[in-house]
């Protein structure tokens, strides 16, 4: 006789982040291997927000999805390098998508990621860009300066 104990005690996940749904976890695929199948189970929150990655047992998936929760208010909550350009920090807006980050600038690409992580690698690369763009656009009128110090 076998007698099925209920799972009592499921690691709450937290709400999400972002938008403060609650994660579901859902299964991704099925792998078949011989006559044996394996689900693959995502989670995510109604929004879509969560970790991109599937695995392969719910429990694990649970801490997956805390982890992420975790590093994601972690990042919300934590200061992030201000603008070097207008010297203000992003603002972190969330929406449905995900995450923007925002600063006063004209001209500062603001692309919704539904990663926290990712929404902030795209927020310095951008910074990165526009250091570049810069330093190329000194380069140039000083360039541009010496020559026509020589033409004067
Ligand atoms: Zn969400
Ligand atoms: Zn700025």
């Amino acid at each position: 006789m076998s007698i099925n104990i209920p799972d009592e005690t499921p690691k709450k996940a937290t709400d999400c982040p972002l938008c403060g749904g609650n994660p579901e976890i859902h299964v991704t695929k099925h792998v078949y291997s011989l006559n044996h199948r394996m689900d693959y189970f995502g989670i995510s929150c109604p929004n879509g927000h969560g970790p991109a990655e599937d695995g392969v047992s719910r429990e694990f998936m649970l801490k997956r999805w805390n982890a992420w929760a975790a590093k994601a208010t972690s990042i919300l909550s934590s200061p992030i390098r201000p603008c070097p350009f207008c010297g203000h920090m992003p603002h972190v807006k969330s929406n449905d998508l995900g995450l923007i980050l925002d600063c006063e600038c004209d001209g500062t690409s603001s692309k919704t990621v539904s990663d926290p992580v990712s929404a902030i690698e795209v927020w310095e690369r951008g910074i990165e860009r526009r250091k570049r763009l810069n330093a190329d656009a000194e380069f140039l009128n000083g360039t541009i300066a010496r020559a026509s110090e020589k033409g004067a």
